[in-house]
Parts: C-alpha cells; sequence; structure tokens
C-alpha cells in the first residue's frame, strides 16, 4: 500500500510540473503571437545602462519601441524601478526587463572570492554565500548573476583564476552545482529572494594560453570533454536557467559561434532549456578573431549557432532582421531564442513582481549575512605551515605588520561592485579587538606594490618590541580578475625585504597572504613560522582571521588548486597525464638552485624540484587527524554494481576540527591516457577532540567511466586503484578489478 500510495504522490507531483510547465509555455505563446520581429529581435538585446537613479533618454526610448531584452549594470534600485515600470507599463505587450549584474561573491555582504570559497571544500556553506548574495541583490530588483564561474582554471598568472573554483573538473561541478542552488533554489521560480544564475564561461576560458587573458586557447577534445565540459554539464543537471559563452575559440571557432558547443553538445547532448547570453562583446570581438568578416557576418555566425542574447554589442540589432529577410538566419532560430528569454522571464515571476526600489527591510549587511560571510571566510582559509607557533597566546605582545593588515577595498578582492567598503572589518581592528593593548603596528608598506622601502626600519622597531608578529602580505584587489594577469607570481613590491628584514628580528612570524591567486614564495618561506592562506577573505575576513589566529577555532581549508615552488613550473596540477619517461624519483624534493647531475634523461628539470611548493588537497589544522586504511567492500566490480570503500577518519588531537577525506581513482591501462589520479569524491568531517567516524564511498559507472574525444561514456574494464586520505599527496591506496563488461 505504502509503494502504491508513494507511485501516486510522485505521479501526481510530477504532473503539477507538468502542469506548471505547460502554463508556462502557454503564457510564452500568447506573447509571442501579439509580438513583430521588430520586438523578439529586442529580447535578444542586453544593454548596459548607468550607474545613477535616472534613466537615460536612449534607454527610455529602447525600451518603449521595444528595442531591448535586458540591461546589465542598471543603475541604482531607483533606477531599476523605473526600468521595469516603463517595461511593464509602456513597452509593447509589457514585458519586464530582465535585469543583470555581476554578483559573484557576494552583492554588499562580501564573501571570501570563488577561489576561497572553493578552499572551503564545503558545498553547504558555498551554496548558502551564492544564496545570501542572491538575497541582497534580489531586494535591489536584480534578477540574474553571472555566476558562478566554472571554468576550471590551472594556471595561477591568469587573473580570473581568483573567480575559478580552482583546478578540478569534480570539486568545481559540486561547488558549482551548489551556487547554482543557493541563488536559484532547485529551479528557476519567482521565489522571493533568487535570481537566476549563469554558467560561464561556456566554455575552456580557463585554459587561455600562457594565462594572458582573453587569449586563444588549445583543448584536445578529450581534454575538453573530461576537464572543461563536466562542470557545465553539472549545473545544466543543478537547473542552472542560463549560460553565458567564453571570449576564446574551440578548435578555431570562438564560442560566441560554435554550433557545436551552443547546439550539439548544449542543446541536443544535454537538453539545456533556459538561454545563452554572449560574454561583453564577445561577438563583435569575431571581426578582431579573424573569424567574422563585419557585424553582419557576425550576426548571422552567432545566430546560426544559436546564441539567444547578445551582450552590449549590437550586430542582432543591426542586422538579425535584415538576415532573417535573406534567409540566412531561419526566422524559427529567433522564434526558439525569444521563447527561450521569455520563458526564463515567466519562471522567474517577473511579470508579475512588484518593483519595489529601495527596499523597506533590506536583509543587506544583516547580522545573518554576516555571520555567513565569516563562517565561509573561516573555512576558506588554508594553513600552510605551522612550526608550533599558531594559535597566538592571549598574553602576548602581538606586532602586526603588513600592507593588507588594514586594508578594506584590498581584502575583498575582485568583483566586488556593490561592496559597502565601510562595513568591511580588517584583521588589525579584529585583532586590536581579541589582544586588546598587545597589539602593535606597523604597516611598512604603503600598499602590495610599494617598492619604497623607507618606512620598513619602523616596522622592524615594531617587530624588536613584540613576542610575535603576525604579517599581512600578498595582493591588492586589482593584482588579479578580468583583465590581471602576471607573469610573475611572487608577492609584489617590496613586500620580501619588509619579511626577510622583519625576520632578521629573530621573532617568529605567522604570514597571511591575501590573494588572488596561488603565490610563490620559496626564498620567505623558510624566513616565516607559519603561513596561513588567505585569499581575499571578503567583508568579513577581519573577525575571521582573528578566531583563526587566536585559536578560537581550527583552520580547515583544503588547497584547491596546486601551488608551485616557481611560475617555471606553470601549469602544474595533480591529474597531470604520466609520462612516459617518469620523474626520477632522486629528483624529488630536490630545492632550488641546488647544482644537479642530471639523472638520467626523464621528465625531470634541472634546476627545480618537479613537486610542487604545496599539493592539491592540502591544508593543515590545529589538530591532527589520522585516516585508516581503506576496506573496499569488494575488490572485484562488475559494470552494474557498486561497492563501497570506507575508512575511518580520527581527531588524534586535543582540539576540535574537521578534515577532509579525499578520494582519489586511477585507470591503470585505457583506450585513452588516464590521468595519474582524479579526485572523485570528498566527506569534510567535523570531529571533537578524540572523536572518530567512518566515511563511506561509493565506487560505481560513475567514478569509473570517462568520455572519448566525441564525448561518449566509456567504462573499460581492467585494473583500478583508489586512493584515500587529507591531501593528493598523502594517501592510502588500495586496488581492484572492474570485469563482466557486457
Ligand atoms: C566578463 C564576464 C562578465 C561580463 C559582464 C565580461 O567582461 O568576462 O564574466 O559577466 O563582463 O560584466
Amino acid at each position: 500500500l505504502l509503494n502504491v500510495t508513494l507511485v501516486f504522490i510522485a505521479m501526481l507531483m510530477c504532473q503539477n510540473t507538468l502542469f506548471a510547465q505547460d502554463k508556462v509555455d502557454q503564457r510564452v505563446e500568447e506573447i509571442m503571437s501579439k509580438m513583430t520581429l521588430d520586438q523578439k529581435i529586442g529580447q535578444m538585446i542586453q544593454i548596459t545602462s548607468t550607474s545613477g537613479d535616472d534613466v537615460p533618454d536612449w534607454v527610455r526610448d529602447a525600451i518603449i519601441e521595444g528595442r531591448v531584452g535586458s540591461i546589465l549594470n542598471a543603475g541604482t534600485p531607483i533606477a531599476i524601478e523605473k526600468l521595469q515600470k516603463i517595461a511593464l507599463k509602456e513597452g509593447p505587450n509589457n514585458i519586464p526587463l530582465i535585469i543583470g549584474r555581476d554578483v559573484i561573491h557576494g552583492y554588499k555582504t562580501i564573501f571570501p572570492i570563488p577561489l576561497g570559497q572553493a578552499a572551503s571544500w564545503n558545498s553547504e556553506l558555498v551554496e548558502r554565500g551564492a544564496n545570501v548574495a542572491g538575497i541582497e541583490a534580489y531586494e535591489e530588483g536584480i534578477n540574474w548573476t553571472f555566476a558562478p564561474m566554472i571554468d576550471v582554471s590551472r594556471d595561477p598568472r591568469w587573473g580570473r583564476i581568483a573567480e575559478s573554483l580552482g583546478e578540478d573538473p569534480y570539486l568545481t561541478s559540486v561547488l558549482g552545482a551548489a551556487m547554482v542552488k543557493g541563488f536559484q533554489g532547485e529551479q528557476l521560480s519567482d521565489e522571493e529572494g533568487r535570481i537566476a544564475a549563469c554558467a560561464k564561461h561556456f566554455v575552456g576560458y580557463g585554459a587561455t594560453e600562457n594565462g594572458k587573458d582573453y587569449n586563444a586557447v588549445s583543448i584536445p577534445d578529450y581534454h575538453l570533454w573530461n576537464v572543461y565540459l563536466p562542470p557545465f554539464k553539472a549545473v545544466v543537471d543543478a537547473g542552472v536557467g542560463t549560460f553565458m559563452t567564453a571570449f576564446n575559440d574551440i578548435n578555431g571557432v570562438p564560442a560566441s559561434a560554435n554550433t557545436f558547443l551552443l547546439k550539439d553538445v548544449l542543446r541536443d547532448d544535454w537538453g539545456f532549456e533556459g538561454f545563452v547570453v554572449s560574454d561583453w562583446e564577445s561577438m563583435s570581438q569575431m571581426m578582431n578573431q579573424g573569424y567574422s568578416e563585419d557585424l553582419k557576418d557576425v550576426a548571422r555566425q552567432s545566430a546560426n549557432a544559436r546564441l539567444d542574447m547578445e551582450m552590449v554589442s549590437a550586430s542582432y540589432q543591426k542586422h538579425l532582421k535584415e538576415l532573417i529577410e535573406e534567409g540566412e538566419v531561419d526566422v524559427d532560430i529567433v522564434n526558439t531564442a525569444v521563447r527561450n528569454i521569455l520563458r526564463s522571464k515567466v519562471q522567474l515571476g517577473l511579470f508579475d513582481k512588484k518593483y519595489r526600489g529601495v527596499p523597506k527591510n533590506s536583509s543587506i549587511l544583516s547580522a545573518t549575512h554576516k555571520a555567513d560571510a565569516k563562517a565561509m571566510a573561516i573555512e576558506s582559509v588554508v594553513m600552510l605551515k605551522n612550526e608550533k607557533v599558531l594559535p597566538l597566546q592571549q598574553n602576548q605582545k602581538i606586532a602586526v605588520i603588513g600592507p593588507l593588515a588594514n586594508a578594506p577595498a584590498e581584502q575583498i578582492g575582485t568583483w566586488s561592485l556593490d561592496a559597502v567598503v565601510e562595513d568591511v572589518i580588517t584583521p588589525l581592528t579584529s585583532l586590536k579587538e581579541v589582544y586588546g593593548d598587545n597589539i602593535l603596528y606597523a604597516e611598512g608598506l604603503k600598499n602590495s606594490r610599494d617598492m619604497n622601502t623607507s618606512s620598513i626600519n619602523k616596522a622592524v622597531d615594531v617587530a624588536k618590541q613584540a613576542d610575535v608578529v603576525v604579517m599581512f602580505v600578498g595582493e591588492d584587489a586589482i593584482l588579479s580578475g578580468e583583465g590581471h594577469s602576471r607573469a610573475f607570481i611572487t608577492l609584489p613590491g617590496a613586500q620580501e625585504t619588509l619579511i626577510e628584514e622583519v625576520a632578521a628580528t629573530g621573532k617568529k612570524i605567522v604570514m597571511v597572504v591575501m590573494a588572488g591567486r596561488p603565490l610563490t614564495f620559496e626564498n620567505i618561506e623558510n624566513k616565516v613560522d607559519a603561513i596561513l592562506y588567505a585569499w581575499h577573505p571578503g567583508t568579513m575576513g577581519g573577525p575571521a582571521l582573528a578566531d583563526l589566529i587566536s585559536g578560537k577555532v581550527s583552520p580547515t581549508g583544503k588547497l584547491p588548486v596546486t601551488f608551485p615552488r616557481t611560475v617555471g613550473q606553470v601549469p602544474l596540477y595533480y591529474a597531470y597525464l604520466e609520462s612516459g619517461r617518469p620523474a626520477n624519483p632522486e629528483m624529488l624534493g630536490i630545492p632550488t638552485g641546488t647544482p644537479l647531475d642530471p639523472v638520467g634523461l626523464s621528465n625531470n628539470y634541472l634546476d627545480v624540484s618537479i613537486t610542487p611548493a604545496y599539493a592539491f588537497g592540502y591544508g593543515l589544522t590545529y589538530s591532527e587527524f589520522l585516516v585508516s586504511e581503506p576496506k573496499l567492500s569488494s575488490t572485484e566490480i562488475t559494470s552494474s554494481e557498486s561497492i563501497t570503500l570506507e575508512v575511518v577518519v580520527k581527531n588524534l588531537g586535543t582540539v576540535d576540527a574537521a578534515e577532509v577525506v579525499q578520494l582519489y581513482i586511477k585507470d591503470h591501462v585505457a583506450s585513452t591516457m588516464r590521468p595519474k589520479k582524479e579526485l572523485k569524491g570528498f566527506e569534510k568531517v567535523n570531529l571533537k577532540a578524540g572523536e572518530e567516524k567512518v566515511v563511506t564511498f561509493t565506487i560505481g559507472a560513475d567514478q569509473l567511466s570517462f568520455l572519448d574525444r566525441n564525448g561518449k561514456t566509456l567504462l573499460e574494464s581492467g585494473k583500478f586503484t583508489a586512493y584515500v586520505g587529507n591531501s593528493s599527496d598523502n594517501l592510502h591506496e588500495v586496488s581492484f578489478t572492474l570485469t563482466n563488461l557486457k
């Protein structure tokens, strides 16, 4: 009976969804039937407006004449209210605009940069972060964010690695899907506080050649399917409402005109039903890329590739109608694009929203939102080193030194367009709250890029008066993000000199790094006793760091990206394809600068170790954890079954903390080379001192299959190894065989 009831309930729910969908489609068709071709094309156009309270005349005219469907950067909530009223009252067919904005890691309450959030390995917190960002943006009239960015990023020179979720397709998939859920809920809906998410940049932007922004990429199909596409597939499965194309090409065809990506993969293969927007002028830029003759060519190529909405450039506005009349673009392509856009507007309830202007009961920067931002900031920090110095005791005299100790605008990082800098709490402020008069302070350098060493003496004097030094160094916000790549990824300015001179006092040093990318600091690593990597930690970075430094909580973050020793090793990532002449083990860990005899002709450097400075998945806590040898339920597995792998994780220390148990898998021999190992599961486990827990992973077809160069899923028999531990370079292993393939 129970089963019958459950089936009945499931059928009802399914019917309800279908019914809701039917209603949406019906509404869309009603509107479509009243629209002229010009008005339809208008829906496919996104313009950028102003930053003030007013609506410029040209924007008003465009709305009234039905020449615009979306606005990004639409100005204040007052302006947005005016815009929507014009659209709903004076625009043809009363179609609301969809208002877009880059709400990337918080709206006004700023969370850590996405790369920092990824270091939490905590999808619940990541989801909550997106939810808070979405709620705040929603309250100010924004309907659509251009996030999450799920470009797998393996080059720390690229400034946009800050916006990414790191180097790994699986971690990016899990956290990207969590962000989508945080912004949208289960699907696009008219629920209060929900906005549409946008998966970007489709696809391969993270592979930008030599880390320079807006470069071409060179991605073999095999990597496209196994590395760059999986996060996008994962967010389609999570119901993401929109996609944004990338600036780069794939196989020589710009993403904004790539029929293979936009039609074959996204629509036909994955069944995506939302709409696709170009990136900022990524369509007109195809002329510079040598792919389009002129703006008309641009419109023809992008429309035929199924790009639904053009951001900022004006090829659709100027040429789409004429192309349809000439038979160069089928009118059905436009009809489908407009349906996709209108469907999203209906689903978001934009037709029925009462536009609110400045909210009366705003939750912006509320205590709850700040508490969430603090929780995320705490879990984003990765402790890379701790030679018995952290946490600092209450009675210690602490010298706080460095350009980032009290730099609110720098600590929030890139894409903090709407941040309220006055609300940012810096580490200096928070440490003073905890340690009172025991805090001494000298900035040493004005900012991270300062080359003027004249204030270093003062910092050295302050260090001499203290028991211990905490140095806040790293990168100003402007050193990462879009269009901000670096060829050197060392600490900029005179920061190394500052550290060296402070270290010469003989005092113990805790180095806290705020940065938008992995930095290299081999020269000074041995001069400091502890390292906390804090990325750009956001509005609540100060309180989070004070809790960590004082030991109120333990660091629990793990690197979402490999840290090279030197930029010369880049790209360096853990899931590489093995060389035919693997590196000579005698050469592992050789410090930079050691004169070497070449030990055979193998996959080494002569002048630097091949190992990273810090491995993917690495991070210390104030406790110590033991992950037991793994137990497999069987060492044989068939294609239709799964097995389980079990480990016990135990907190051996005297403080409460969390450990991230990580599962990696290696497929030994396959029809194409397979990575050294690949992350296939993880669980962040909170354990009190002395506590232990069993962690169980399931291993089946999902974990063992891969895609061939045509995107076909392959499951091949043979030997596999599972690795489990607390860092990609600290793992137990156990092997098993996949047999009985049909
Ligand atoms: C960026 C996108 C961003 C868009 C809108 C572009 O330059 O590449 O990531 O969403 O601008 O601001």
